[in-house]
């Protein structure tokens, strides 16, 4: 349920609200907004103690969450959320451009990488440290030397870094590094990663599993939020399906989608999405027109000897071509992408 307070409700009233709800077992969540204040009332019991709840003071009505997800929901927090990391900003009017390589593989690629990006116009850098291969025989990443070279590039630039947690056992240490904590497809379902990641007090990329439907990955991101982590982003990646000219099928309707049910900002990965380097531009471009708040992207100085999933990265040419393209389409709609 959704306690929604009279406009010019009196903080006191507000935690009498919080504390009614917690006495009646259920979990409070307050969302101050511009407007008004809501109290997000969250259990498992329906809606038996609305009316005693109506009754509280300062209260204007209290009304069901529909959604299956409660705090990710438009209906909790109708102002969308803004996600700030220095020069990384994703949502409303900002398209954030987080680039970078599949993987760190040693301090030169990855510093070199990071300058161009950052000369292209992206807002951050990615790059996988620790690497989650379909086979154990492939290149696994660098580690906490992977790490060590991010923060490097990130001292280089100033550009935030944005890397994969792949359990949650090695969140404490790749936070200590780490900027933005991505949880990558096949960890979306890693209920307690999502928890200790949600704990962490970092921003999170929250990446959508491959055989996901929507409402999965937004009760994914609510066991973040329920941490007490509101910095969430959401990442549709493409999705599993019988077609096999792509790596994945992206479907970019998930971000209109998403905007009707979410105030949580939608980054998409053209990259995984298509699989095909020469595939990326065009569906970067069109993810921007769909309205994404952010895009995330391959980059590599020679993708043709790129260490992992250089079949779908660009070289600093293409990755320069594609924000030009992207750039116009964001004016197009509205949407700035801040620079350094
Ligand atoms: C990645 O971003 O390099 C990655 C492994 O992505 P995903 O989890 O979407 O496969
Ligand atoms: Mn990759």
């Amino acid at each position: 349920m959704i306690v929604v307070m009279r406009k010019g409700a009196t903080q006191e009233q507000v935690m009498h609200m919080v504390q009614r709800v917690e006495q009646l077992g259920l979990k409070s969540h307050v969302i101050v907004g511009t407007e008004r204040t809501v109290i997000a009332a969250i259990g498992d019991k329906r809606d038996e103690h609305r009316s005693s709840l109506e009754r509280g003071p300062g209260v204007a009505e209290v009304v069901p969450i529909l959604a299956p997800y409660k705090v990710a929901s438009l209906e909790v927090k109708p102002e969308r959320t803004v996600i700030r990391v220095g020069p990384l900003v994703v949502g409303n009017a900002h398209l954030g451009v987080i680039a970078g390589p599949c993987a760190v593989e040693d301090e030169e690629q990855t510093i070199a990488t990071a300058r161009a990006v950052k000369a292209a116009g992206a807002t951050a850098l990615r790059g996988g440290a620790f690497k989650p291969r379909t086979s154990p025989y492939s290149f696994q990443g660098l580690k906490e030397e992977g790490l060590r070279i991010l923060a490097a590039a990130r001292e280089a630039t100033g550009l935030p870094v944005v890397t994969e947690v792949m359990s949650g056992s090695d969140v404490p240490l790749v936070a200590r590094w780490a900027d933005v904590l991505q949880i990558g497809a096949r960890n979306m379902q890693n209920y307690r990663l999502l928890e200790e990641a949600g704990a962490a007090g970092k921003p999170v990329l929250l990446k959508r599993g491959a055989s996901a439907t929507i409402d999965e990955l937004l009760l994914a991101a609510e066991y973040i939020l329920n941490a007490g982590n509101q910095n969430v982003m959401l990442c549709e990646r493409g999705i599993r399906t019988f077609e096999t000219h792509t790596r994945y099928t992206l479907p970019l309707a998930t971000v209109p989608y998403l905007r009707e049910k979410t105030h949580l900002p939608v980054v998409v990965d053209p990259s995984h999405g298509t699989g095909h380097a020469h595939l990326v531009p065009r569906m970067a471009a069109a993810a921007v027109a769909a309205g994404a708040d952010g895009l995330i992207l391959e980059v590599h100085p020679d993708p043709e000897n790129a260490l992992s999933d250089g079949y779908q990265t660009l070289n600093f040419q293409q990755f320069s071509e594609t924000m030009a393209l992207c750039r116009r389409v964001a004016e197009a709609v509205g949407k700035v992408i801040a620079s350094l």
